[in-house]
């Protein structure tokens, strides 16, 4: 076994006993060669590479086992049918829900959102109610809201940030009122990497009587996330954004809300009895899984938290908090940089201005010199108005990346300011 590697700034390679070289060679991609240059990726928060036990998984079902779900008496459509049921039982267990049956699969983070939004929404949402958001949401996390409010009659209210690009929790406090029914807030920011303090707006929505829904996109690949902890009442992930398959990401609601809610999506599966007069609906989760789901990514989902599980996300999240420690001093080091945000709790990734330089053009010279980052609004344009800004460098990091690669970045940030004079 290789030695773990030391990637602290702080010491935490106590805490950190993750085998990156044993790990990296379960990422086949990570062999890719830019021109002649090693891949270095740093654009895990658009979307992490698949390990080995991933595409295996997706091959295998296609290979051995593919056929479609629920509705076959055949072998392979049992088959087929218990592999994407163990995947939902391992989904509910990785993320401690309550019930397995409360975790529907859905495209991803954007699906999940708008499901909640059109279907929770549309049923729950009067003239005059109150959705609070806050200034650094994703796109997915404000538009579906402002349709479900054009809709409705409710009101988007927003949550302002710091300068730092923390919540202010204060100011959130107090647009809490008994006109909230729903909050609905970042885990972690994909602009800015900040960890928002769950706890305190968990027990803040409570007070005010109001739900909560975690855009857990940028959380679930970089720490544990404890449902039965969060204690909030939706959220939803991509798994393409934690080593799985694109096309394919939860949403997990409390069963009690989930079985108040009508349909999403009419179609097959999802019913129980149809006349042409009417239609009833089955329960959670198949209720919110018309037609043919993507069999092959919720097994290829199942995989990737099988392969979290066997890394360990606390050994994980002491690595990624490692080397993002380490990308921030050195980043800090280069003459003309900002980092833009200082949370205090950051998770993933790290945000960059260089003067004198669009950050698109810092995007594609890195890119000459084989190094894979972000450049943009990073589909945060409300955030970036908030800060000043039109668009930014992202550099966003992965179990899989190294010390080694931030050096890369560094010097390959300097060959920039070398050619910007
Ligand atoms: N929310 C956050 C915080 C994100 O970072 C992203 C993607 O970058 C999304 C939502 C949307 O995820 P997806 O495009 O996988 O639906």
């Amino acid at each position: 076994m290789a030695q773990p590697e030391s990637t602290s700034t702080r010491d935490t390679r106590a805490a950190s006993p993750l085998d990156v070289t044993a790990i990296r060679r379960e990422f086949p991609i990570l062999d890719v060669r830019i021109g002649n240059k090693p891949l270095i990726y740093l654009d895990n928060a658009a979307t992490t590479h698949k390990p080995q036990a991933v595409i295996d998984a997706v091959q295998r079902f296609y290979m051995l086992q593919n056929a479609n779900i629920h509705r076959g008496v055949h072998y392979l459509s049992q088959q087929a049918t218990d592999a994407y049921e163990q995947a939902r039982i391992r989904i509910g267990q990785f993320f401690n829900a309550p019930s397995s049956d409360e975790i529907i699969f859905v495209r991803g983070t954007t699906e999940g959102i708008n499901l909640v939004a059109h279907s929770w929404g549309s049923k729950n949402l009067r003239e005059g109610d109150e959705i609070l958001i806050t200034e650094m949401e994703h796109h997915a996390n404000i538009v579906p809201w402002q349709l479900v409010a054009e809709r409705t009659g409710a009101v988007l209210r927003v949550a302002p940030i710091t300068d730092d690009g923390e919540l202010d929790l204060d100011a959130f406090r107090a647009r809490l009122s008994d006109k909230t029914r729903l909050v609905a807030v970042a885990h972690v920011s994909n602009a800015l990497g900040t960890v928002n303090p769950v706890r305190e707006i968990v027990a803040a929505a409570r007070a005010a009587g109001a739900l909560v829904l975690l855009d857990g996109a940028q959380s679930a690949p970089h720490m544990p996330v404890d449902l039965q902890k969060l204690d909030c009442d939706f959220f939803v992930c991509s798994g393409h954004k934690m080593y799985g398959p694109t096309g394919i990401g939860i949403l997990w609601g409390r069963m009690e809300l989930l079985e108040a809610m009508p349909p999403y999506e009419g179609g097959g599966d999802m019913i129980e009895w149809v006349t042409f007069e009417k239609t009833t609906f089955k329960a959670p989760p198949t209720r919110f899984e018309a037609g043919t789901p993507h069999i092959a990514g919720a097994i290829g989902l199942g995989a990737a938290v099988d392969f979290l599980e066997r890394v360990g996300r606390p050994a994980l999240a002491a690595h990624e908090e490692a080397i993002t420690a380490y990308a921030v001093e050195q980043l800090g080091r280069v003459e003309g940089l900002s980092i833009v945000g200082r949370p205090r709790h950051r998770a993933g990734a790290i945000s960059f201005v260089l003067e004198g330089v669009h950050p698109h053009d810092i995007g594609t010279i890195l890119d000459s010199e084989g190094v894979a980052i972000r450049a943009g609004h990073h589909c945060a344009q409300p955030l970036m108005r908030r800060l000043g800004l039109n668009a930014t460098a992202r550099a966003s990091f992965g179990l899989y990346n190294k010390r080694e690669e931030v050096d890369a970045l560094v010097a390959a940030l300097d060959k920039v300011r070398a050619m910007f004079g």
